[in-house]
């Protein structure tokens, strides 16, 4: 009845023009609740899965509990048999065989488990003047002026003389002591604030405090250091020497928390990108009879070029596949040519308060939905996979045919920055890919922030990419 109401542009305009769904303004209430109560474990997956050591532990646990076995090239799998691969405890896959032959395809999706923060260096701990620290080595892209004066955390491994392993995690129990790096007061940062902004604080000056009590003898040099070493001592067993042999790294301390009177949005560390890594994990547990075999992997190494036998650069998932390719009896080059790839990622959200660095047209929105994004890259789209047309109708029929709530967007202005995905890599080994992933405000911080609505719809997405 409303349409005679229109007139002819309007109608025009409603038949011609596309304007994204609003989430929150049309969805169902059982959508938005859905996405809420996704957002529960997911929460719990951020707080207690800070690094890629401790996401890989947890996803394993995750796979395991519904099933999975590790992945023996020799045995015979089934439509709907489930495996896993651990690579080194950092990197995982997981498959659940589908109805249809390796040769018809593949659905793979893949998302990072690391994220930006600060790795101790080798030799960390020192003392100057009273106070004890580590020296840090940042892993990532990061603005460092936003690490100083918060509580952090120290999470990681040691490995003793004997090969002995200790696992490192402290600041995250209420219980626990936090680590700081200090930052100078206002009335002394007449010459620190004529610094330019990627300068405030340096690398160098990441330094985090550890201790301040010394340990009581007038002839020991050092002996905050030496009270701080015999603490870890008695705590870990460890001694100086002990450092060589560990991955030690600093996070934001804390739990994921809830944002905003109405509970639409999450803090957490590392967000970028677990809040694509869980919810892949997510639909590959509950893809319990995909038409395609599914590969989900969640790798470590995508903030520093995915390189390293963790990244994607590595052969790891190439030599996955290829087992798969034969244990399938299928031409591993005829599996890859018919496979199809979300590289799933974080994007930049539009910033209200920092508007000019985005086209709005063309950006990502929090809670409108997970945002699929053709290309990366900086400049004339350098270093970006640039998704085929082609590629971008197979996903966008896929959501459209499931109701998944999304977006495209692109990562800023034309020469404003730019950015790269995993999608590259998997591009070169000849599999048509695209990101997908969740706008991201604050990406990079120490802490980030994300909408639960996207959240879910990341989860739709993938879901629907397994079917
Ligand atoms: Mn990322
Ligand atoms: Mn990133």
């Amino acid at each position: 009845m409303e349409d005679k109401k229109k007139s002819e542009a309007e109608l025009l305009r409603d038949q011609l023009t596309f304007e994204y769904p609003s989430i929150g303004m049309k969805a169902p209430d059982r959508r938005l609740e859905e996405a809420k109560a996704f957002c529960v474990p997911y929460m719990d997956f951020l707080t207690n899965a800070k690094i890629e050591r401790e996401a890989a532990a947890r996803a394993l646990c995750l796979l395991q509990e519904a099933g999975y076995t590790p992945f023996d090239p020799a045995k015979a799998y089934g439509p709907g048999s489930k495996v896993y691969f651990d690579n080194r405890g950092k990197a995982v896959i997981a498959t659940t065989f589908g109805s249809r032959p390796l040769s018809e395809g593949l659905r793979l999706n893949a998302a990072h488990i690391d994220a930006p923060r600060l790795d101790l260096k080798p030799s960390p701990l020192y003392e100057k003047d009273d106070l004890a620290y580590f020296q840090t080595h940042y892993y990532g892209g990061i603005k460092k002026y936003q690490w100083a004066s918060i509580p952090l955390a120290i999470h990681g491994v040691i490995y003793k003389k004997d090969g002995q392993r200790v696992d490192v995690c402290v600041g995250e129990d209420p219980a626990d002591p936090v680590f700081y790096i200090s930052d100078l007061l206002p009335h002394l940062s007449a010459k620190q604030n004529a610094r330019k902004l990627s300068d405030g604080i340096r690398g160098e000056e990441l330094n985090v405090i550890v201790g301040s009590l010394p340990y009581r003898d007038e002839k020991i040099k050092d002996p905050v250091k030496l009270r701080v070493l015999s603490i870890l001592n008695q705590k870990y067993g460890i001694t100086e020497a002990d450092f060589f042999r560990s991955e030690l790294e600093i996070v934001a301390a804390g739990p994921a928390r809830d944002v905003g009177f109405d509970r639409s949005l999450i803090a957490s560390a590392g967000h970028d990108d677990r809040v694509c890594a869980y919810p892949a994990l997510r639909a590959e547990i509950d893809s319990q009879a995909p038409t395609y075999t599914t590969v989900t992997i969640l790798t470590d190494k995508e903030e520093i070029g995915s390189m390293g036998n963790t990244g994607l650069q590595s052969d790891y998932v190439r030599q996955y596949l290829e087992y798969l390719a034969e244990n399938g009896h299928t031409a591993y080059k005829d599996m890859l040519k018919n496979a199809l790839c979300l590289s799933s990622d974080v994007s930049a959200a539009y910033d209200p308060t920092f508007s000019s660095v985005y086209d709005p047209q063309n950006s990502c929105y929090l809670g409108r939905g997970c945002v699929l994004t053709k290309y990366t890259g900086a400049r004339g789209k350098s270093g970006s996979n640039d998704a085929s047309a082609e590629t971008m109708y197979k996903v966008i029929d896929i959501m459209d045919r499931n109701g998944v709530y999304w977006q495209a967007g692109e990562l800023g202005k034309v020469d404003e920055g730019g950015g790269g995905t995993v999608a590259q890599f998997i591009a070169n080994m000849n599999i048509d890919v695209v990101d997908l992933g969740v706008p991201v405000l604050s990406m990079h911080a120490p802490v980030e922030i994300v909408s639960k609505l996207d959240v879910y719809e990341a989860y739709q997405a993938f879901l629907a990419f397994y079917k």
